[in-house]
């Protein structure tokens, strides 16, 4: 309000209470006895009132209380230093290159509904202080008895199943690969899917309310046991796979049982730093309408350099790099570890997170949502690699009022060559293109490069002239230049063509 003074220069309204006047600010807090929008109204009409508003609600960001959660870069990035490794090695972060977990968790409702995540993988540790209340258990059976009592086929099967020693105990034990033992590899997946919140230790699973179930499916990394893994999961109620594994193999039975499968199937992309478009990675380059691809990106959202991409087989990008989770030990241990194995996760548990709030949500709507509502790549080059160009945003996947922007921050660069007079043109404007590529004296030579339609932090802009006597065009991004080129009488400016990365 405009000069309250010191003393009542506005009366008080009718039905109005005063609480405070907070002068510095001259702003009245008032308390009104009848109907807030009355009240709005009534004070709206005043000329000594500049701005009238209700008390509008805040909420608190949810920062869980888990010990750990400060090294969870991934869920919430504060462009914290994470020291890893012997000798430690500091690593540094941007803030909010993030999945916005938080942020996703203010609306996260207790009435939410709980979605299962099979995790195929070396089982899980069942007893890890931070992942046991997290883990499936099978309502229908009925432990120890010797019986199948769901008729499921398993007998016994409470918390999931062994596929490698055929029992019904999935704890992450031994798991030589050659002379290797790669078990925890499911318990740390298990931890970024479903490590317990709120609980005042350990980290945080990408659930606060804690409705994110795992389904350990322990499976011996041949085909056979995964589609025994495949087929338990699809009819025990798992709406999500999660499938941290790969190699150069197609198999038709594989996609078969994955086409079968009824949710959604996320597969990790592979770290050896290779295009999948060339170098199809399996079960992550199926044509299946339900795989979701998923490479990894670092705490400065680039991609891992270790992460495999593909510009039409990799969907999405998520954390993957120096992840904070649950280590396979009896001393309820926390680990740091790196790879689209652990990408893979983030985006297995988010799909779960949409169906808990959304359960009667298809498939390709759940996938949709979660490509085309990351946040863009911080690097256009790295963006182009993925075919969404975009990294999770838990945030903007549970939002309903979540705005699309474009699908990408890359847009081509097209070049065409005119050999009559040995002029070339580069363009980023696609009615450019098309009217270039209908004279007939151009050559088109293809696509340059990718660039950033958009200004972003960073970049600068790139500027074209053109010079009528003679048909050259000049691009520069340097303004001195450009100074320079503005005074000059036969070049004409043709304005900022896109943005470059200096
Ligand atoms: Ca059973
Ligand atoms: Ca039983
Ligand atoms: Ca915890």
């Amino acid at each position: 309000m405009k000069n309250p003074g010191k003393t009542n220069v506005l009366e008080i309204s009718k039905g109005l209470q005063k609480i405070r006047d907070l002068e510095n600010l001259n702003i009245r807090l008032v308390k009104t006895n009848g109907s807030v929008e009355e009240s709005l109204s009534e004070l709206k009409k005043k000329d000594e009132i500049e701005i009238a508003e209700p008390n509008y609600a805040r909420n608190p960001l949810l920062i869980p209380n888990d010990t750990y959660f400060g090294f969870q870069w991934g869920p919430h990035n504060t462009g914290q230093t994470l020291e890893i490794g012997n000798p430690l090695v500091q690593y540094t972060g941007s803030a909010d290159a993030d999945i916005d977990a938080p942020e996703a968790w203010d609306g996260e409702s207790v009435l939410n509904s709980e979605v299962t995540v099979a995790v195929i993988d070396t089982g899980a540790r069942l007893t890890h202080e931070d992942l046991s209340a997290n883990i499936w258990a099978n309502p229908e059976e009925i432990a120890d008895n010797g019986l199948d009592d769901d008729s499921n086929g398993y007998i016994d099967d409470m918390r999931g199943w062994d596929f490698n020693d055929n029992d019904n105990n999935p704890n992450d034990a031994q798991f030589l690969v050659g002379s290797d033992d790669i078990s925890g590899h499911g318990t740390f997946i298990s931890g970024i899917i479903g490590g317990a919140s709120g609980n005042g230790r350990g980290i945080s699973g990408i659930s606060s309310k804690n409705k994110i179930k795992v389904m350990p499916l322990r499976f011996d990394l041949y085909l056979s046991s995964e589609l025994e893994a495949i087929d338990y999961a699809k009819n025990n109620g798992a709406k999500v796979i999660n499938a941290s594994f790969g190699s150069l193999y197609f198999s038709q039975l594989e996609k078969d049982a994955i086409d079968s499968f009824p949710g959604l199937f996320v597969a990790a992309a592979g770290n050896e730093g290779v295009d999948n478009d060339s170098t199809p990675q399996y079960p992550c380059s199926l044509s299946s309408s339900n795989i979701i691809c998923v490479a990894s990106s670092d705490q400065n959202d680039n991609l891992s350099s270790f992460s495999n991409y593909g510009a039409s087989s990799v969907d999405i990008a998520a954390p993957g790099e120096n992840i904070a989770s649950i280590y396979n030990d009896a001393d309820n241990s926390y680990v740091y570890g790196d790879g689209t194995s652990f990408a893979s996760p983030f985006i297995a548990s988010s799909a779960a997170m949409l169906w808990s709030k959304n359960p009667s949500y298809s498939v390709s709507e759940v996938k949709n949502k979660l490509i085309s509502t990351g946040d863009n790549m911080k690097s256009c080059v790295e963006a182009g690699r993925i075919s969404s160009g975009k990294r999770l945003n838990l945030k903007n996947l549970l939002d309903d009022s979540h705005i699309l922007i474009s699908s990408s921050v890359c847009t081509p660069a097209y070049r065409f060559y005119n050999p009559r007079n040995g002029d070339r043109l580069i363009t980023t404007s696609e009615s450019e293109k098309t009217k270039v590529l209908n004279m007939s004296d151009w050559k088109y030579e293809g696509i340059m490069f990718y660039a950033n339609p958009s200004n972003e932090a960073g970049l600068i802009p790139t500027y074209r002239f053109y010079n009528p006597r003679n048909g050259d065009r000049l691009i520069t991004t340097s303004e001195s230049e450009k100074t320079k080129v503005l005074n000059m009488s036969d070049w004409k400016y043709e304005g900022i063509m896109f943005y470059a990365n200096p």
